[in-house]
């Protein structure tokens, strides 16, 4: 069950389902499965098959099971197959099966004897690299091994022997005889057993052969009566052999329907690079809120409807292509704004004083929690005679267009005061450390009696109720669209961004943030979405940033080129 349907934009594997179902076919049964390897933690563009695996089962009244795929021994851990099950339910999924491909392992073993008897699988002695040179190319037809012809009796004898653990690791090799004309290379009998003396993570040291994905997955499907197997493209030319072993053994037909794996600009979404960035201390392990993996984005403060809502309107396609990660960004900025209690804090903070403030006077002032909901009530901030707002709000010299506070120039504080800037306070190095200011006590919640108009609201937090924060910025980790293009002898990491990461170590955000809960979100007025990091205690305040609201100024700015 999905916590919340998929939007509903037309896409190709609904059609096919519907079809199904007008047709009668499988008694007007759907089910789905989500087949992860477990040899990595999930990323955005398994949400993406999650999503489609789960939202379409869903949509019509149908089932999805989650299934392990674990028939590499040597990738995969325990580890990995809680965190994908942590994940898929964060994601806001149920499954209604819980299997692995390794529960099939017996099934599977009985099915290649079978298809010996049948004179339709054979041991060969060839190695891999004699296999390899044995396959031909996409322009050459292959060679038939010397060993296809055994009879099925020494094919039975010799499985059985590899099964026993008598042959060493890459000796031989279980194929199905198929074509080596074929023009489909996965045709020319591919090998659907091999020899690896590993203990797997589940069925221990009980086996030394092992089933390749080919001869595993199509049976699993089918094991589990799944009506619609959904992956990605690039399994497009298993399918003829996925279905040859459906139609060998006479087993239930699951069909396969290849979609668009998820490309992202300024990401990547593969396990083994990923696990790259994390063995090679480029990234402070799988859940960095800079990596593309569940556990990073989650922790980024990305949440689940967001992920959801970018996935139905990314829809599936026929044809690989890539999509903006200013899209992602855009439905996580569309869920937060709904949902993200706001409040004030100072990331750079320079200190105002209010000249004409009474010395030692608090004034709790009425701040609105969410405008976008108004169940979502009202809290105090505290004012008093020194505040801190952002540097970026103050300038000496106020280029053309720049309406924040300067000297003379009078800004709304928001909840506060209107403020004139009065004159202001430099070190020795002429920099400004302090902003003088009077207030006008008639505009207090920022309402001006007289209606006269001020160009400039800006946030604040008082000096002495403050919490002091860390915050950590976070851009894109890598500093090219597509990470992948390199030059020769270089790999996808001389793409990382240098500045993926700015840690602020002095923010100032307002105390009602005390004890803010790991994993809280807010919206930072002015600056951003953020999320209380793992890392935070209740003496020290961490925050991630999730996304930035759109700077317009930082916009205008850069095209006037006055920024200095
Ligand atoms: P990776 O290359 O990152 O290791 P994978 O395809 O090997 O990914 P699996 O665990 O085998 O990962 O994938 C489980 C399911 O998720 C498969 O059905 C696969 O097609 C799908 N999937 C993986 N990556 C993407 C992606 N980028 N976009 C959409 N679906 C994906
Ligand atoms: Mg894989």
């Amino acid at each position: 069950m999905a916590a919340s349907p998929l939007p509903a934009p037309s896409n190709f594997i609904r059609d096919i389902i519907v079809e199904d179902l007008k047709a009668g076919k499988h008694n007007g049964r759907v089910q789905t499965r989500f087949p992860p390897e477990p040899n990595g933690h999930l990323h955005i563009g398994h949400a993406k098959a999650i999503c489609i695996d789960f939202g379409l089962a869903d949509e019509f009244g149908g089932h999805t099971n989650l299934r392990f795929d674990d028939t590499n021994p040597e990738k995969e851990e325990t580890e990995y197959v809680e965190s994908i099950k942590a994940d898929v339910n964060w994601l806001g999924f149920q499954w209604d099966g819980l299997f692995y491909a390794s529960d099939y392992f017996d099934q599977l073993y009985e099915w290649a004897v079978k298809l010996i008897k049948d004179g339709k699988a054979y041991v060969d002695d060839l190695t891999a690299g004699e296999i390899r040179q044995h396959r031909g190319t996409l322009t050459e037809p292959g060679k038939n091994s010397p060993y296809r012809s055994r009879a099925v009796e020494e094919n039975l004898n010799l499985f059985e022997r590899m099964r026993a653990g008598e042959f060493a690791d890459g000796s031989r090799t279980l194929r199905a005889k198929i074509d080596m004309g074929s023009p489909n290379l996965n045709m020319r009998d591919p090998v659907m057993y091999r020899i690896l003396h590993a203990e797997h993570h589940r069925t221990g040291n009980k086996w030394c052969i092992y089933p390749m994905y080919d001869f595993a997955h199509g049976q699993s499907d089918s094991i589990e009566r799944v009506t619609h197997s959904l992956c990605t493209l690039e399994f497009q030319d298993h399918r003829p052999l996925y279905n040859w072993f459906i139609e060998q053994l006479g087993i239930f037909p699951s069909r396969q329907i290849e979609f668009d794996r998820l490309n992202l600009t300024y990401t990547l979404l593969s396990k083994r690079k990923l696990l790259q960035l994390v063995q090679e201390g480029r990234v402070n392990g799988w859940d960095d809120p800079r990596m593309p993996t569940l556990g990073g984005i989650r922790r980024r403060g990305y949440t689940p409807e967001a992920v959801r809502n970018f996935c139905g309107a990314i829809g599936v396609s026929k044809t690989n292509g890539s999509i903006e990660l200013a899209m992602l960004e855009h439905f996580v900025r569309e869920d937060l704004n709904k949902r993200a209690p706001r409040v004030m804090a100072v990331l750079r903070p320079l200190k105002v004083v209010i000249n004409n403030y009474p010395e030692n006077q608090v004034e709790e002032m009425d701040a609105v929690n969410n405008p976008e909901e108004a169940s979502a009530g009202s809290r105090k901030v505290p004012f008093a005679r020194a505040l801190y707002i952002e540097q970026d709000d103050f300038r000496e010299e106020p280029p053309k267009g720049y309406f924040r506070l300067s000297p003379g120039r009078e800004v709304r504080l928001r909840y506060g005061y209107l403020v004139t800037c009065t004159g202001v306070v430099k070190n020795e190095n002429g920099e400004v450390v302090e902003v003088h200011c009077t207030y006008d006590p008639a505009t207090r919640g920022g309402n001006t009696p007289d209606g006269r108009k001020v160009k400039s609201t800006i946030h604040w937090v008082s000096a002495a109720n403050a919490l002091d924060a860390e915050v950590r910025i976070y851009e894109n980790l890598f500093t090219k669209e597509n990470p992948n293009e390199v030059e020769d002898g270089q790999d996808f990491t001389a793409n990382l961004n240098p500045k993926s990461l700015e840690v602020i170590s002095n923010a100032k955000v307002e105390p009602s943030l005390a004890g803010a809960a790991a994993g809280s979100r807010y919206q930072f007025e002015r600056l951003g979405y953020f999320c209380v990091d793992p890392d935070s205690k209740p003496d020290k305040l961490i925050f991630n940033r999730t996304v930035a609201l759109k700077d317009t100024w930082a916009k205008v700015e850069k095209k006037q080129g006055t920024k200095s």
